[in-house]
């Protein structure tokens, strides 16, 4: 039995102003903390939005070396004066007990874990071991990889040390597809991690997720459809002039657009509640239609590397005795996951129908394949 998470709930933090009263809970700022300058620019541009939660990476985890690796300890006094002057609560991301420390020295009012770093626990044990007794909120970003224990896994560890204003932030995956995003989200993943832990606070940040300012927008839209509470969106006083990720950050300006864009179902009907749930539940589903087709699509694929390969080994398309088995087994699997028999039957026959003509057309050369050759 999996253990709950001992969690604080957000509007218990006192960091966040809601925007327009509604969700998300925003955090924003820049990439990293380039100079003074450019960390009281865009906070105030920032707080003129009504933007309470300020950002801005300290220490920054670089692909390679002889980048801009982030300016360090001196950047957390720029911070200080973000807060102290107006009033915005400050955060940037840890990697080390070193760093928590400094946080703690410069009066730094949440921090998050990289993506990078929830792939290590060594590294999640220490930042761990330097929070207890401390009340920060702690943010924690999905690893690199697609692998939900090991961010359970983080979860629990800076949860057994006493941090208890926990959440997480979804920022996508690395893949080696090629996709439009820099990080393949996984809205499964996230789904999978809200149903078992809906007490957790939850972040999306379209920055690291679309990686080119344009998808922003969408990526935003879809994580609130999806009933996440919160955004973190990496904005910048003059992006183009940006010592790290230039492409993906908004000024101010283009976030203000972006928020005023953004559709946050509520509350003006009878019933709210139920229409915000049955949204959530459309989002869900729509989602799993998705990896269906996806899945379906793979299935397909392999069906015809099948067909081919009969094909060159002079082996008959149809072995019913192997069919047979295959959907007995998928019928008591369905059964045990609450699915009628014959429903599974229906859905089984139809993919078995599909993929028999797909290897049927490659054995008479009838396929898209070999039509031309
Ligand atoms: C960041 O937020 O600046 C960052 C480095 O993000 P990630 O860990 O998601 O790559
Ligand atoms: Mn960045």
């Amino acid at each position: 039995m999996e253990k709950k998470l001992d969690i604080i709930p957000l509007k218990e933090w006192n960091l966040f102003n809601l925007f327009n009263d509604k969700r998300p809970f925003l955090i924003a700022g820049p990439c990293s903390a380039e100079s003074e300058i450019q960390i009281m620019e865009t906070a105030r541009g920032l707080k003129a939005l009504g933007i309470s939660v300020f950002r801005a990476g300290i220490w920054k985890p670089r692909t390679h070396p002889n980048t801009f690796e982030g300016v360090g300890t001196p950047g957390l006094k720029w911070m200080q004066r973000v807060k102290n002057e107006l009033g915005m609560k400050i955060c940037t991301e840890v990697a080390s007990e070193k760093h928590i420390f400094d946080c703690m020295k410069f009066g730094v009012d949440m921090v998050w874990i990289g993506a990078r770093t929830t792939a290590n626990p060594f590294l999640v044990q220490e930042i761990a071991d330097a929070l207890k007794d401390t009340d920060i909120p702690v943010l924690v970003k999905n690893p690199v990889n697609p692998d939900i224990d090991l961010w359970i896994g983080a979860l629990e560890r800076l949860n057994q040390a006493g941090v208890k204003k926990l959440g997480v932030i979804h920022r996508g995956f690395s893949t080696s597809e090629k996709i439009p995003y820099r990080n393949r989200p996984d809205w499964q993943i996230a789904i999978e991690l809200r149903t078992r832990y809906p007490e957790l606070p939850f972040f999306c940040d379209p920055s690291h997720m679309g990686g080119a300012k344009q998808y922003l927008q969408e990526i935003s839209q879809t994580s609130l459809d999806l009933g996440l509470d919160g955004l973190m969106i990496e904005t910048h006083c003059d992006p183009t002039c940006a010592l790290s990720d230039a492409k993906q950050q908004l000024t101010p300006k283009e976030l203000e657009d972006l928020l005023s864009k953004l559709v946050v179902r509520e509350s003006d009907s009878d019933s709210p509640e139920y229409k915000e749930n049955i949204h959530q539940l459309r989002a869900k589903i729509d989602v799993l239609d998705d990896s269906l087709l996806y899945l379906l699509g793979s299935r397909m694929g392999i069906s015809r590397q099948i067909g081919e390969y009969k094909k060159t080994n002079n082996i008959a398309i149809l072995q019913t005795g192997r069919w047979d088995e295959l959907l007995a087994k998928a019928i008591e699997k369905g059964e045990s996951l609450g699915l009628p028999a014959k429903f599974v039957s229906a859905v089984f026959n139809a993919i078995h129908e599909a993929s028999v003509q797909v290897q049927n057309d490659i054995l008479t050369g009838d396929s898209p394949e070999s039509a031309g050759k």
